[in-house]
């Protein structure tokens, strides 16, 4: 019955072949999405086991993280600034899912997920969001859940929308004003919970310090961070 079964299989591939997000070669049979050679070779940090890590440093004396820790580096020819374009531009929200769920089972092998209550996405812009259908952050935070098990909140958190006079501001205005533009919808819900705030690439980190600083507004509530990479390029 397995020979038949692997047999199938094979024809099946041959016609309708699937391919690597990473790099576009044949997955094998037991492959999904990322081939084996993708994922060894994506640039781990392994930030998750050191608490100083430079992602950690970013936010010193700007906003207080509990933790923070990035999955990989997001360099110029780096496999996962590849797999993160498919996500982002190509709509392939498996990829994210999928990176979702490995990069949570790296974190599972420490202590860093321990006592998260909640897990927040960074908000995506309203217009961008139409745009592309989807926040790219939501779906990793999908993957980190159905591993983790600790639940996915999206509409705790929103950016507040731009107003006619906000868009003739100029540059420099729209830059002091990063710091206001996320809301929380429910105070009470948050109250006392650890959360986690997820966002695909950390590069200066101030939309993530922004996000932070608006929930740690709320009483007795920590706040830890992480990315699918961090940006080195
Ligand atoms: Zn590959």
């Amino acid at each position: 019955m397995n020979y038949f079964h692997d047999l199938w299989d094979d024809f099946v591939s041959l016609m309708f072949p699937r391919l690597c997000y990473g790099c576009g070669n044949h997955l094998m049979r037991n492959e999904k999405l990322i081939c084996t050679e993708c994922f060894i070779l994506i640039p781990r940090t392994n930030y998750h086991l050191k608490p100083d890590n430079p992602v950690a440093q970013l936010f010193w004396g700007r906003c207080l993280i509990e933790r923070a820790a990035t999955f990989s580096f997001y360099t110029k020819d780096s496999r996962i600034r590849k797999l993160i374009h498919q996500l982002k531009y190509k709509g392939i929200k498996e990829v994210g899912f999928e990176l979702g769920r490995i990069y949570a089972l790296t974190l599972k092998t420490s202590l860093f997920l321990e006592d998260i209550d909640i897990i927040i996405p960074v908000p995506l812009h309203p217009s961008k969001k139409r745009q592309r259908g989807f926040n790219q952050s939501d779906i990793i935070c999908q993957g980190i859940s159905e591993v983790s098990g600790i639940p996915v909140e999206a509409r705790l958190l929103v950016r507040k929308t731009v107003s006619k006079t906000q868009t003739r501001k100029t540059r420099y205005d729209r830059w002091t004003n990063v710091h206001d533009i996320f809301r929380i919808t429910d105070q009470g819900r948050l109250r006392n919970m650890h959360i986690l705030l997820v966002d695909d690439v950390i590069t200066t980190g101030s939309t993530l310090e922004a996000c932070a600083n608006e929930l740690l507004k709320v009483e007795n509530v920590k706040v830890s961070v992480v990315a699918l990479a961090y940006s080195v390029i």
